[in-house]
């Protein structure tokens, strides 16, 4: 059946708005444009597009557009305290990343918040004696379901310096790895050496899973490989000054060392931690009382048991009590469904398929593909259970000779059909195109 898409300019809905280079639109708004593209109303009427387009997609607009402005002029710090409010940030993220409301709910407030705690003079805690404390964020999900993209996203509206680091890089101080202390190398360089501005910056932590300690009961297990760098970790997390090499890796004694302190920099970590809903399941079966206790006669959800956790399955993952507390927002990410890669493939503002359209604009063609194109491609990504990554190398294999022979032809229009797409596919080992 042909899906009814919504036209992001005028608002229709109906079968035929189609994906093209300007987005969702119905046939009368791609005439309107075609007019402006031949220059017949040019600024003026891109602007009544533009207010259009806004008006419809924000109902409360966002203080300032985020990634736009940082680019080209960033706001000194001082600045950064008009942030955009929680639902607004919400709103954001919903451009790029589709689902994981929870996860995007969580994030939202925790960045608002830091803003608020930055903005915290010592003079008011004199007065009344509370104090905002930080709440780092950790977000358990499955691999591919976007939680680098959710960290990505925010990163464009965030005016204070932002990095991804991977936790895998490290291992216990002493040993192979790299020391705890370079997780803020990279924070410093973003922030150009400014420590200050280091100091109230945002570091997400990927795949903090990976230094869980393995085995269950550490008085059984004396495994203590994640430990050590649990602890040091433990350090950065509860706010401590600490010797950071500017140049990362390992410190070496000649190595001049900036001391930064981490008191105000937020942690969002994120892990796949594979296997921890075995862990959650049989915490449900024992019915142990639990922080989202579920009630005696409420029905699980076998299917996606991660909605479920709580800070103690962490625990028998392998992390550490204490590493576990300075985490206090807990949430999880959604597996993806079929709508949702189905979604994925044209929705979020730089989805594959407009990344492709665009390209092929570029040359001058109108790259068009059959709605069943998608449905097929979602498909296969669901039968060789290939995840939203699986998405994009299947689209490459579909594309890659017609983005070869394309620009050496004078088509102006192209229309990639299901025929087409099987027949591309055939020719290539899906098994491989996992994540
Ligand atoms: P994770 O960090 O959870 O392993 P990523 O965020 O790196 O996964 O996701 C991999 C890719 O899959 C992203 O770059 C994006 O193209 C796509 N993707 C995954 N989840 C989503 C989502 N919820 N919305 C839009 N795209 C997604």
């Amino acid at each position: 059946m042909k899906s009814q898409n919504r036209c992001e300019i005028c608002g229709k809905i109906g079968k035929n708005v189609v994906l093209s280079a300007d987005g969702f639109v119905c046939p009368d708004c791609e005439q309107r444009i075609a007019k402006v593209e031949r220059n017949l109303f040019p600024q003026q009427l891109l602007n009544i597009f533009e207010a259009e387009r806004a008006s419809r997609s924000q109902k409360s607009p966002i203080m300032f557009e985020p990634g736009r402005a940082s680019r080209s002029q960033k706001p000194p710090l001082a600045d950064i305290y008009t942030v955009s409010k929680p639902i607004e940030i919400k709103a954001f993220l919903d451009k790029y990343v589709i689902g994981q409301d929870q996860a995007k709910k969580h994030l939202a407030v925790a960045v608002y918040n830091h803003y608020k705690r930055l903005r915290q003079k010592s003079s008011d805690i004199d007065k009344d004696g509370v104090e905002i404390e930080k709440s780092n964020i950790i977000m358990v999900g499955r691999t591919g379901t976007g939680k680098t993209l959710l960290a990505r996203t925010i990163a464009k509206m965030l005016h204070v310096p932002f990095t991804i680091v991977d936790a895998t890089v490290l291992t216990e101080a002493g040993y192979v790895g790299e020391d705890i202390e370079s997780l803020l190398t990279r924070l410093l360089q973003v922030a150009e050496y400014d420590v200050e501005k280091a100091e109230k910056g945002i570091v997400f932590i990927d795949e903090l899973d990976k230094i869980a300690r393995k085995g269950d009961n550490p008085s059984i297990t004396r495994d203590v490989s994640g430990e050590g760098v649990q602890q040091g970790l433990l350090k950065l997390l509860e706010g401590s000054i600490v010797n950071v090499p500017p140049q990362g890796g390992r410190k070496h004694p000649d190595q001049k060392m900036i001391p930064v302190d981490t008191k105000n920099i937020l942690f969002i970590c994120g892990g796949a931690f594979d296997g921890i809903e075995r862990k959650i399941g049989l915490r449900l079966n024992t019915k142990a009382i639990g922080f989202k206790e579920v009630k005696e006669n409420e029905k699980i959800d076998r299917d996606n048991l991660l909605q479920y956790i709580a800070p103690q399955d962490l625990r028998s993952f392998g992390l550490i009590p204490e590493i576990i507390g300075r985490l206090p927002v807990l949430t999880y990410l959604e597996p993806l469904d079929r709508q949702a890669l189905r979604r994925i493939l044209t929705e979020p503002k730089n989805a594959i398929i407009r990344q492709y359209i665009k390209l092929f604009k570029l040359d001058g063609i109108v790259l068009k593909f059959d709605e069943d194109v998608y449905d097929y491609v979602v498909d296969k990504a669901i039968e060789f259970k290939l995840g939203a990554r699986g998405l994009r190398a299947m689209c490459e294999a579909i594309m890659t000779d017609i983005m070869f022979e394309a620009p050496s032809q004078d088509k102006k229009t192209i229309s990639i059909t299901r025929e087409y797409a099987e027949k591309q596919l055939n020719k290539v080992n899906i098994h491989k195109m996992g994540e």
